[in-house]
């Protein structure tokens, strides 16, 4: 069976998920989903409960995309996560706290973040895409980043043919051993730009020139196409829902739940693109109980959950877990589609709310779907250096501010709720790449160490290994210096590509 994609905004032609994928965004501005979510019952998900992460993965992915073959499908996923790029042989592996919680690690591809699980997919899923829509285009990949996505696109696309990447990062927006992540990056295919602004600054400069018609004849003329890495594409959505059942049935093995029985996860949240992976695991049919969305103190998400209103009409908040520094969480555009039965009058209406007004409500009818799958609440940076320390001096488990900010929230929701359904913290990044504050919480000399002296006494003082890819980053050859002006982004992309 061929199952068909739509955007979430109009009834424009459906298409296959390849082209899904190769298209990105809908011309409607709308986000494309498949038009119904293939389910699993209970036996097959027990049936995976001694396969490796690869075979789990395949089964999945080929439920979403059909018109890749069970032979293309294996390809990308073994290309995309084996030894040489994932340091734990489970991919995925769930560290187990106590009888009710553990904490699924996702962080142990090549950057140190979770970005690794669809990002070393995607290229693959991507240039597969192409050729069986018999597109010989080479894709240009166009990132603006704050840290992770960028150095994550880099090495998921990095000498993979028929791909150029570009990054764009604000030169003061990320942090130094994120920035040196990416100006070592090896590959024939990649370029790395600083640029002399904010976030904001490098994001607008970055959609301006996917939006320049002028450039889009360029590349056409030199058979190349524009193409982006984030989290809006469906090809960075579904690797991600295999986590879920993954997880899950590491849970079963441990034996601290039987087959069958629910499991609350609580997901990190800035774009929505984790947690809406668990809201599809759990509409294939993996028994969820609760879907705990936490955020920092950018908490538009929470209040959403709770109110029913999305306002983003707020100051934007630099905080300690810069990964959910975030006011537009666009994946949410899919959950409203889903929750409203693929209203897509009514989703046309929010967005254009959002756009205009910077808010948006929805109905009562929808709140209570929403509130009866989400809880959310919210940590401040005091009470993630806090969880942190706590959580690392009496269960010897260190955690980064991402997570501590998903754990903060766990034991908000126990205290609320008095839950205690097995929980899963999704852990998104390795401590070691947000080093400051992870430093400030357990090393008492913190503020005299620089960044790779806090590295090594981290290390040092948790034995914990230093991830391969945040080793030695201090000697490495750097090969990306150039620094240029936001109004010289354009120029920039037109050297790079000798046009
Ligand atoms: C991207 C990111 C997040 C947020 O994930 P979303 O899918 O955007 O909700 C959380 N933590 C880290 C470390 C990240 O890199």
């Amino acid at each position: 069976m061929n199952l068909k994609y739509t955007t979430t905004r109009s009834d424009i032609n459906q298409v296959t998920s390849s082209q899904a994928i190769l298209n990105g965004l809908g011309k409607d501005g709308g986000l494309y989903l498949p038009v119904s979510i293939p389910k699993l019952s209970v036996e097959e998900i027990g049936s995976f409960s001694k396969l490796t992460y690869n075979n789990k993965a395949i089964i999945i992915l080929s439920k979403f995309l059909t018109d890749f073959s069970q032979d293309e499908l294996k390809s990308c996923v073994n290309k995309a996560y084996n030894s040489k790029t994932f340091s734990s042989h489970k991919v995925t592996p769930l560290h187990i706290l106590n009888d009710k919680c553990g904490v699924l690690e996702l962080y142990h591809g090549p950057t140190s973040a979770f970005k690794d699980i669809a990002l070393q997919i995607l290229p693959y899923l991507l240039t597969n895409s192409a050729s069986k829509n018999e597109d010989t285009r080479t894709y240009v990949i166009l990132v603006a980043t704050s840290g992770d996505t960028g150095k994550a696109a880099l090495e998921g696309f990095k000498d993979v043919p028929n791909t150029k990447i570009l990054v764009f990062y604000p030169i003061d927006g990320v942090s130094l051993i994120q920035k040196l992540q990416m100006v070592t990056q090896l590959g024939d295919n990649v370029k790395v730009v600083a640029v002399e602004g904010n976030f904001d600054d490098t994001q607008n400069g970055v959609k301006k020139l996917f939006s320049n018609e002028d450039l889009n004849l360029k590349l056409e003329n030199i058979n190349h196409t524009f193409s982006s890495a984030n989290s809006i594409n469906w090809g960075r959505l579904v690797p991600q829902i295999v986590y879920y059942f993954d997880s899950y049935i590491q849970v079963v093995n441990s034996k601290k739940i039987e087959l069958g029985d629910k499991v609350n996860f609580t997901v990190p949240t800035g774009n929505f693109g984790n947690i809406l992976a668990g809201y599809y695991a759990k509409e294939m049919g993996l028994p969820i109980n609760k879907l705990i969305c936490a955020t920092n103190s950018n908490d538009v998400l929470k209040e959403f959950i709770n109110t029913g209103e999305y306002n983003r009409n707020r100051d934007f908040l630099k905080t300690i877990s810069p990964s959910m520094d975030i006011l537009i969480s666009s994946n949410l555009e899919r959950l409203l589609f889903l929750l409203s039965n693929g209203d897509k009058e009514l989703i046309t209406n929010l967005m254009l709310d959002l756009k205009n007004k910077g808010s948006y409500k929805i109905s009562d009818e929808i709140l209570i779907k929403l509130k009866d799958i989400f809880y959310a609440d919210s940590a401040t940076d005091s009470d993630t250096i806090n969880t942190i320390k706590e959580v690392y001096k009496i269960k010897n488990y260190l955690m980064d501010t991402h997570t501590a900010v998903a754990y903060t929230v766990y034991e908000k929701y126990l205290q609320a709720t008095k839950d205690h359904t097995f929980n899963i913290i999704i852990s998104t990044a390795s401590p070691y790449k947000f080093n400051g504050a992870v430093a400030e919480a357990i090393l008492p000399n913190y503020s005299d160490l620089n960044d790779i002296e806090q590295l090594n006494a981290i290390n040092n003082k948790t034995k914990n290994p230093i991830p391969e890819g945040l080793k030695g980053l201090d000697k490495k050859i750097i090969y990306f210096k150039d620094v240029i002006n936001k109004n010289e982004m354009e120029k920039t992309l037109k050297d790079y590509l000798n046009i």
